[in-house]
């Protein structure tokens, strides 16, 4: 082992020891690969329990011990051993997951965190490790006045993380997910082989990587595609009496085109009811564009404008994390179910789950988050959507004021029903939800794509490794 390689390895945190000497009773032992220099796992209480919490703080599973690799090497020696041992592993980005999906029970979690290099930002694509976040591939790519056309709300989340869900943000109705933005992939399969992968090699992998629940690789080096940066974004809130007519407007601003981004929400008025907002974005360079082209013939008549440079509009998330760490709710359970609901029944399903709900299940700062966006934009295999020509995200993202278990594990118990409802209506599930599924559900849920990601698993990880959190296989 180099030098640098056991200083990066030390620098995480607890205690480390290496796999020979942490030959605890029932411990795992050193790899038999001569080749390979035998990585480093923290096996302390400490490292062992903060892997076993998400941002969820529903789920808890300890793993055996956690590793930190710093090279696609170290990742896939330690597969490699991992594999031969017979342990289960789990990559762990920025652990935003809400159900365990990134934990590994008895397992390995492999955290990202120190693969996070941002290589190259060429005029058309960016080569960043999958550790990096959003925000620091953003921070990279802007300082060259370019950016990813998809970027979540939220920067802190790993570019790993996102391309195993599928990663849809404001600009979605325009550009489809951050997995259609993906040029290559570098990847280490539940074998421990290294293998690139893209459109044009090793096709069949790279379609079950993007959005494939981290179930046949890891990913290890992303080649993504950026577009010019605007300089400055023209920010729209629009508040309407109703989800219908909050509806109507929708539709109508993605259809005729008007804006670059294009999301909404219902959220608590801290009365009892509800507010429904449309949320725009128009980019511009220098001359600002005419407000009156965004509003013309829409019904809201209290609109909010404001203007923004593209990197404070890409970060206003931040603030809100800011007040929910403040006040203590960042770290409360947070049992989110987001689904997306085809846009031919939308009003009648969402009136109906809106109708049960309470301000309580979603929090003084939850919110429904609720938008239409084009199908025809989202070319990822398994990213599963209704299937129809518009569709809308319909996320409830709760934010209970307490830290009650009781309270929480009542909510994942509801999001299951509402899953159950909204998916006889023709929903999917957004697989970044808190609730417990089973293989039967999976199945049911990739449909038609079942069989590619049954075969992409069967040939890159046979032993069924990798990502035991989705309960998939
Ligand atoms: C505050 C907040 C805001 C969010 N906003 C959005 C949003 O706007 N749009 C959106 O789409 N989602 C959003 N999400 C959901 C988020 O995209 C997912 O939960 C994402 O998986 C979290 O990324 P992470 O780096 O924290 O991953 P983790 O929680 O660490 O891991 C999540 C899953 O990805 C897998 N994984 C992680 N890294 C890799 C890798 N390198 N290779 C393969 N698999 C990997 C893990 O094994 C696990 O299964 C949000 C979540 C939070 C908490």
């Amino acid at each position: 082992m180099t030098p640098n390689r056991r200083t990066l390895l030390h620098a995480g945190v607890g205690v480390t020891a290496t796999l020979a000497s942490a030959a605890l009773a029932g411990q795992p032992s050193g790899p038999r690969d001569s080749q390979s220099p035998g990585p480093l796992l923290a096996n302390d209480a400490e490292s062992r329990a903060a892997a076993a919490q998400d941002f969820g703080h529903i789920v808890d599973r300890r793993p055996r011990a956690v590793c930190k690799p710093a090279t696609s090497g170290e990742v896939a020696d330690i597969m490699r051993w991992a594999k031969d041992q017979g342990l289960k592993v789990a990559a762990r980005g920025q652990g935003h997951a809400t159900y365990g999906r990134a934990m590994a029970e008895d397992g390995i979690v492999m955290d990202l965190g120190m693969l996070a290099t941002i290589h190259r930002v060429e005029p058309d694509r960016v080569v960043v490790d999958a550790g990096a976040t959003w925000h620091k591939v953003v921070d990279a790519t802007l300082a060259k006045g370019l950016v990813p056309p998809v970027l979540t709300n939220y920067l802190e989340l790993s570019v790993g993380g996102t391309l195993a869900v599928g990663g849809i943000g404001g600009s979605s109705s325009r550009h489809g997910l951050q997995t259609d933005q993906v040029l290559e992939l570098d990847v280490v399969t539940g074998e421990g082989v290294e293998l690139t992968c893209s459109p044009t090699s090793h096709p069949e992998l790279f379609d079950a990587v993007r959005a494939g629940l981290a179930q046949c690789a890891i990913i290890v080096r992303a080649t993504l595609r950026l577009m010019r940066a605007p300089e400055r974004v023209r920010r729209f809130q629009l508040s309407y009496p109703d989800l219908a007519s909050l509806t109507a407007d929708q539709r109508r601003v993605l259809e005729e085109a008007r804006c670059d981004q294009l999301q909404g929400a219902v959220v608590p008025d801290g009365t009892g009811g509800w507010r429904y907002q449309m949320e725009a974005g128009v980019f511009y360079d220098g001359k600002m564009p005419d407000d009156g082209a965004l509003l013309a013939g829409l019904a809201d008549k209290r609109e909010t404008v404001s203007d923004l440079t593209f990197g404070e509009d890409a970060n206003a998330f931040a603030k809100l994390e800011k007040i929910l760490r403040a006040n203590g709710q960042w770290l409360n359970p947070h049992p989110w179910l987001l689904t997306y609901l085809p846009g031919s029944n939308v009003l009648k399903i969402a009136r109906d789950v809106i109708a049960e709900l309470n301000s309580d299940d979603l929090g003084p700062f939850g919110r429904i988050t609720y938008y239409p966006m084009f199908t025809d934009r989202c070319r990822t295999p398994l990213l599963r959507l209704p299937d129809e020509r518009v569709v809308f995200p319909f996320n409830l993202i709760r934010i209970p004021a307490s830290a009650d278990r009781a309270n929480a594990e009542r909510l994942v118990m509801r999001n299951r029903e509402l899953y159950e409802r909204i998916r006889s209506a023709g929903g999917v599930l957004y697989p970044v939800s808190a609730l417990p599924m089973s293989s039967s559900d999976w199945t049911d849920h990739f449909g038609v794509r079942w069989s590619l990601l049954c075969e992409a698993k069967g040939r890159h990880d046979p032993g069924s490794h990798l990502t035991p959190g989705y309960e998939l296989f």
